[in-house]
């Protein structure tokens, strides 16, 4: 397994198959935003032979992500060859859902393991609100369809934005669990590039949205005596079938066990969410560099991992925004 210098076993990597989304949520990217011409983002050859090499160096579990995933072309084929791939271990996904009423079987049938599906709000105008664009039932449509397909367990991710669903929201999302065996996960805005300040403004903490819950659900169980389940904090609501998750990213960073890297659409290795430093692989690949150079990049620059994030110290990652990172 490729290690980093402080002696982090870095396992987990996470995929950005593209820059592009059918959505404009308005904490991950600005409406306006100008995506990458398709020759600057990796070709489906390329991204397997990186996927290759990285399992070759030990990687073993995988999140593909963008942008929007389900809207890269070939994505089905893609899966099917990572998932055949000898050592891979586990292909899961995050996504939007909005695609996987017709895509969820075809993906499971590839050998996808199960997804995260994101929805901020079960209100159908607040999340025409967030979104800017999307259709609520759409999202349920993907998630039934996820679920008939055996894409389990269902995690399911809301970004909590101050002014948009840190309200009834929130308590209406956290019920979802009562009737359904679903992880639902809160997560804390990061601060990325042009959208930093309004991120910055309208987070929403762990501990506030703790009350906010309590006060509509009565207190809340903590479970596994509070040890991260992946990078989430699980409670559940007394008698419920399903989880709650706290992704506090920003006030209760847990780099100290961060595991992953990420693959950036545009072919640069990402070695922490939070920091701008990148290596581009994606230049020596096209320019014929051997697998055995490829992974001497990679495993140098997992080796040059950052600690952590410096957001305590104000340091903020500006030179791209969440769509083009893949969360
Ligand atoms: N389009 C897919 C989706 O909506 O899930 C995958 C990409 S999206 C960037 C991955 C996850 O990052 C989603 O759950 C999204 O809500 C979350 N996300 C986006 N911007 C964020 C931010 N500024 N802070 C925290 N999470 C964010």
């Amino acid at each position: 397994m490729a290690i980093d210098r402080f002696g982090r076993g870095i396992n987990y990597m996470r995929i950005s198959l593209t820059d592009r989304c059918n959505l404009r949520c308005v904490y991950c990217m600005p409406e306006d935003i100008v995506f990458r011409p398709s020759a600057e983002i990796l070709q489906n050859d390329e991204i397997l032979t990186l996927f290759r090499l990285f399992t070759d160096l030990g990687f073993n579990k995988y999140r593909l992500t963008g942008g929007e995933p389900t809207v890269r072309a070939g994505l089905v084929d893609l899966v099917r060859e990572m998932c055949a791939t000898p050592g891979v271990g586990e292909v899961s996904m995050t996504t939007n859902g909005l695609l996987l009423s017709r895509m969820a079987h075809p993906l499971a049938q590839a050998g996808l393991k199960r997804c995260n599906i994101s929805i901020d709000t079960v209100d159908p105008e607040r999340f025409k609100r967030i979104t800017r664009w999307g259709d609520v039932e759409d999202v349920w449509a993907g998630i039934a369809a996820a679920e008939d397909a055996g894409l389990l367990p269902i995690k399911v991710n809301a970004v909590v934005v101050r002014g948009y669903n840190d309200g009834q929201d929130v308590v209406d999302l956290a019920r979802l669990t009562l009737e359904h065996d679903w992880q639902v996960r809160f997560i804390e805005m990061m601060p990325f590039g042009d959208v930093a300040e309004f991120q910055r403004a309208q987070i929403v903490t762990e501990k506030e949205l703790l009350a906010t819950l309590e006060a509509a659900c009565g207190p809340l169980n903590l479970l596994n005596s509070g040890r991260l389940d992946g990078e989430a904090r699980l409670y559940q609501i007394p008698g419920a079938r399903g989880k709650l998750g706290f992704i506090s990213s920003v006030t209760e960073p847990f780099c100290a066990a961060c595991n992953r890297a990420r693959l950036t659409a545009d072919g640069r290795l990402r070695l922490c969410l939070l920091r701008e430093k990148e290596i581009d692989l994606m230049t020596p690949l096209r320019q014929g560099a051997t697998p055995e150079d490829l992974k001497l990049i990679i495993r140098e620059g997992i080796w040059k991992k950052p600690w952590g994030h410096g957001l305590s110290e104000e340091v903020i990652p500006l030179n791209r925004v969440m769509s083009e990172i893949g969360g």
